[in-house]
């Protein structure tokens, strides 16, 4: 056709499915549990008449509530529509050098993604053999940028805190962005760090840890000038990126504290039992500190390989109206990231692995 050579082409990133009807759903981190009580009421109490109106562009209401949260300024705090829209906005506003930016091999996939959309040169970093970062590349590579997903995903594996400082203290002109998707599942916050370091952003969702992810909202915390550029990229593709409803649920979850604990903490204790017992159908995990476990099996049948196993047992779980997710690629391909559900999904899940064990 003729205006195709003209089309950026991109190969996109691939979600995951969204199964309609009842089945139960462990295959995209999303939170068992339902949103607090006081984001009902918040959208309960908004007002149909005002949505005639463009919502806040600065966010002002949202962004306070998450400054006060966790004890920063509000100019230190950026709002878009998922962590999603969050980082696209960071590889874009930050990521305009001439060097490569740094990223694990294994880590969330829209990475690579988002730089190959943008034109941004990347290169990968193999984790290790038990799926750890190799700090040392990180410290002495020149680069443009690093994204380090902690704890990292889809393995689950979180890096100590003093690794991920040496990494950014290593790279002062450059600026790291901590992806804490899942951090409030046990992991330590670099939030601290902050306060010295004017080249990290840290990223938060609302998806996971809040039970939002049909609302779309993330966040990053940073210096007040790094946000101020964030805003200022942002301003120029679209002012308006959170809207009326998203606002105010956002900000109704993030003051619920309690909430949160009981929600995050009964995630955690499931997770913990879900380990015992995949440990007992010999998987083998690293010690995950998300809402997921990244799980291997050796073969349960004569000459059946590990990606063989993955491959089979995801199709059998389906076909049993359980979704996990299966990463059709290499070294991953040996694994299946099962989300931690409530006590009585898991519990179903561990009867139809058993059958599939055999
Ligand atoms: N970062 C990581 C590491 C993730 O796994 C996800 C979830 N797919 C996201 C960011 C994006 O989450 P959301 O856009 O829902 O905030």
């Amino acid at each position: 056709m003729g205006y195709e050579d003209k089309v950026r082409r991109v190969i996109p990133y691939t979600p995951g499915e969204q199964p309609r009807g009842k089945v139960i759903k462990l295959n995209t981190n999303e939170c068992p549990y339902p949103p607090s009580p006081k984001v009902a009421e918040a959208i309960r109490n908004l007002k149909i008449s005002d949505l005639r109106k463009y919502p806040d562009p600065l966010c002002s209401a949202l962004n306070s509530a998450i400054a006060e949260h966790y004890g920063v300024n509000e100019d230190q705090v950026f709002t878009g529509v998922g962590s999603d829209d969050v980082l696209s906005m960071i590889f874009l506003t930050f990521f305009n050098g001439q060097d490569p930016v740094l990223f694990p091999n294994i880590t969330y996939s829209f990475y690579d993604v988002w730089a190959s959309v943008y034109g941004i040169p990347f290169r990968t970093i193999p984790l290790k053999d038990d799926l750890t970062l190799d700090p040392a590349e990180y410290m002495n590579s020149k680069n443009s940028g690093i994204v380090l997903a902690n704890p990292n995903a889809p393995t689950g594996i979180e890096e100590e805190l003093s690794v991920i400082r040496d990494i950014i203290e290593a790279n002062p002109d450059s600026m790291v962005v901590v992806d804490e998707a899942y951090i409030d599942f046990g992991g330590e916050t670099a939030i601290p760090l902050l306060k010295d370091h004017e080249n990290l952003i840290v990223v938060r969702t609302m998806s996971k840890s809040r039970a939002l992810a049909g609302i779309r909202a993330g966040y990053a915390l940073g210096g007040s000038r790094a946000i101020k550029f964030l805003n200022d990229v942002k301003y120029s593709v679209n002012s308006y990126t959170m809207n009326t409803v998203a606002l105010a649920a956002a900000k109704a979850a993030i003051e619920d504290e309690a909430y949160f604990r009981e929600i995050t903490e009964k995630v955690i204790r499931t997770r913990e039992e879900a380990k015992k017992e995949l440990k007992r159908l010999q998987f083998t995990f690293g010690d995950s500190k998300t809402n997921f476990v990244f799980a291997r099996h050796e073969g349960a049948r004569p000459g059946e390989s590990a990606s063989d196993f993955a491959a089979r047992v995801f199709e059998g779980l389906k076909e049993r109206g359980i979704f996990v997710r299966y990463f059709n690629k290499p070294i991953v391909n040996e694994y299946l990231r099962i989300t931690i559900g409530t006590d009585e999904e898991m519990k179903e899940l561990f009867k139809a692995l058993e059958e599939l064990i055999g």
